[in-house]
């Protein structure tokens, strides 16, 4: 496997060598098949075995060896897929989902990821780490055990630099966070809000991608998720948010994507002296939800432009009166 530059969309696509299905057998991530996957990378264990455990993917789709070895080929660019992929095992039972688990659990789960995170960032041939979790078949939910997914890349993938760019930009023209604007707005309108409370606002963005879409920020001003989510009253804060959301969600869908978007490693080795020199003031953590359905397809492959057939305020009017 190798990435690979589109030289006109600027993606980085990562290009598969075969085809692949998973074997059959026990599942990996459950407890008494550690020996499928014996690194344990991070680890939150009580009296009875582990609660929470972090290991490489059973199935990386990055390397962690070597270096990315950026090479062109005429005017294409592309590099080997060097990277750190890993599963973060969220419970030992193999059918509890994230939003049905305990709030303290949820919150060990978020400790693990700022642990990995943190960790991750320390290697300087890393560029972002990002963090999400597929649900539900139609999201691409790989392995069936309840599990997060880590990431770590030579690259900052192009859907974030463009967040990064659109909130620098509007910061050097106002001298405000973009992301702090957009809470206060949706705050005080309260057309688009699916939940808050003094420290974190759910709502359906004015311009949603499809149906649902639902955005978690936290009130406080704050760049970087691993930094600002360190204390374990932050980490129940936020984990009793987070699964009261994601069961207002699973009440129209089981089937979606958690996204964390924070900002980049700044001190990895490529990283542009001062490029992102206001970014702890013009960046903001938060969490995206997209929520999969059978007919989003279709309306993708057909339009050039997004499509959504919910509009956010009945979305968010739905979700806010949901009985999770
Ligand atoms: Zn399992
Ligand atoms: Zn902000
Ligand atoms: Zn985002």
């Amino acid at each position: 496997m190798e990435f690979r530059k589109d030289p006109v969309t600027q993606n980085w696509v990562i290009q598969e060598d075969g085809e692949f299905s998973w074997a059959e057998g026990p599942c990996p991530l459950c407890p008494g098949q550690e020996s499928l996957n014996p690194l344990t990378l991070y680890e939150h264990a009580n009296g009875a075995g582990w609660e929470v455990r972090v290991t490489p993917h059973p199935r990386p789709v990055y390397r962690i060896e070597g270096e990315a070895e950026r090479r062109g080929e005429g005017l294409y660019d592309k590099m080997r897929n060097v990277g750190a992929h890993e599963v973060v095992v969220e419970h030992p039972d193999h059918s509890l989902t994230l939003s049905r688990q305990s709030d303290e659990h949820v919150a060990q789960v978020i400790r693990a990821c700022v642990a990995r995170m943190t960790d991750l960032k320390k290697d300087r041939r890393f560029r972002y780490v990002s963090v999400f979790r597929n649900q539900g078949p139609l999201a691409g939910q790989d392995l069936e055990h309840p599990h997060t997914q880590i990431t770590a890349l030579p690259f900052i993938p192009r859907s974030v630099v463009y967040e990064l760019r659109s909130a620098q930009r509007y910061f050097s023209l106002k001298e405000r966070c973009l992301f702090c604007d957009i809470a206060q707005q949706e705050l005080a309108q309260k057309l688009r809000t699916v939940d808050w409370n003094d420290r974190w606002i759910a709502f359906c963005p004015f311009a949603s991608r499809g149906p649902y879409e639902t955005w978690i920020i936290p009130l406080a001003h704050s760049a970087t998720f691993e930094e600002s989510v360190t204390a374990w009253e932050t980490q129940l804060h936020l984990g009793k948010f987070l699964a009261g959301i994601l069961r207002r969600v699973e009440t129209v869908t089981a089937n979606y994507h958690l996204v964390l978007h924070t900002s980049p490693n700044l001190n990895a080795k490529f990283e542009r002296a001062g490029h992102w020199r206001s970014i702890r003031e013009d960046f903001h953590w938060h969490f995206e939800i997209l929520p999969v359905f059978p007919q989003r397809a279709k309306s993708y492959s057909i339009r050039e432009v997004l499509y959504n057939s919910v509009r956010p305020e009945t979305a968010a009017e739905r979700l806010r009166y949901a009985t999770a």
